[in-house]
């Protein structure tokens, strides 16, 4: 059979990846690699799975593992690639011909993977894969397949070819199709335990405990969020929060207009506003009930939630929670921004935000 030009239908190269390349080390989703090693010891591997799961939880370093298991020459006996054969070194420098990752290109304003990049995949996939091994392709964000894309990678999905193996990564499968869905075996991917994501922090990034604790607060269980974190950033905004919280306790309405006419200009400042606010009166709530400091997430900043703690009270900061949590719900809805964060703060000044009688 004729073999395609070494330049046909690749992708752009990727830089060498920087997460880990094996199932050793993979933190956490023991049951994913329980489930992939059982049907690979079985011989009953699918040829197409869905990662599903948020970002930065280890979907694509799962994927990678597979990609260097399925073509290592000496796999390891509980079945990992051994990371020395010629097959896994080509692996960990990013060059092995038969591991592809379909991403979005973002030519146009929305980044899209286009019917182009996937009509390029099936007719490398005309061919065996070219070290002998398994071909392994990535898509990642599945979501981002533009319908005409899905359509035409739904052939080979209905026609496997041999020794193909298809990833799909998304966040959720809403906005799959759903005759995608159906012909991929399914894995959720759990956000990580924050006892996983801390210790990564600590020694990835060599951060003190108490901004590594402060970090995996905010990062909702995914590391790859977490580390994207700047701890230096984020005390800063916290300050800003605070301040604003205080401001909008005591001051006019026109101070709550302004409020939010600066915060709904910036979306990932309105994120962490609502994601530090909600952690600052959780914590209140915690320390209220005796609960130990290990459970806190401020824990860098005990001197100024205990002066907050003497002058407010549960009711408050439940109520205070609670209306970050509706106007957070109602901004996921993509109601108006600004109007959202008025009526928030409207609310904030009529309850006062420390006094239970203000
Ligand atoms: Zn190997």
């Amino acid at each position: 059979m004729a073999t395609p030009k070494k330049n046909q239908a690749s992708p752009a190269p990727e830089p060498p990846p920087s997460g880990p390349m094996f199932f050793r080390g993979i933190l956490g989703q023991e049951r994913v690699l329980g489930h992939l090693r059982a049907a690979w010891k079985a011989g009953r591997l699918a040829h197409a799975y869905l990662f599903l799961g948020p970002q930065g939880v280890g979907r694509e370093s799962v994927a990678r593992a597979l990609a260097a298991a399925l073509n290592c020459t000496q796999p390891l006996p509980e079945w990992d690639a051994c990371g020395e054969c010629p097959a896994c070194r080509r692996m960990l420098a990013g060059t092995h011909a038969d591991f592809l990752v379909i991403r979005p290109t973002s030519e146009h304003r929305q980044p899209q993977i286009k019917i182009g990049q996937i009509r390029d995949f099936r007719k490398l996939t005309a061919y065996p894969p070219m070290e002998g091994g398994w071909r392994v392709a990535l898509i990642k964000p599945a979501e981002d397949m533009q319908p005409e894309a899905a359509n035409a990678l739904l052939k080979t999905l209905e026609e496997p070819p041999a020794r193909h193996l298809l990833i799909l990564a998304a966040a959720s499968e809403t906005e799959l199709f759903p005759t995608i869905v159906s012909r991929c075996q399914k894995f959720l991917f759990a956000p990580l335990p924050s006892v996983l994501v801390i210790r990564e922090l600590q020694a990835r990034r060599g951060l003190s405990r108490e901004e590594a604790v402060f970090l995996t607060a905010l990062s909702g269980g995914s590391l790859g969020r977490a580390l994207a974190l700047d701890p230096g950033e984020l005390a800063q905004q916290r300050r800003q929060v605070l301040e604003d919280l205080e401001k909008l306790a005591s001051g006019s309405p026109a101070a709550a207009v302004a409020w939010a006419h600066r915060l709904a200009k910036n979306n990932q400042e309105l994120d962490h506003f609502i994601l530090l606010a909600q952690m600052w009166y959780r914590d209140l709530l915690v320390r209220h009930s005796g609960g130990a400091h290990r459970l806190l997430a401020h824990q860098d900043s005990l001197a100024a939630l205990e002066e907050e703690g003497k002058r407010g009270g549960p009711e408050t900061w439940f109520a205070s929670f609670g209306a970050l949590a509706a106007a957070h719900r109602q901004l996921q809805a993509n109601l108006n921004q600004e109007l959202t964060l008025d009526i928030l703060g409207f609310r904030w000044q009529r309850q006062g935000l420390h006094h239970e009688s203000r």
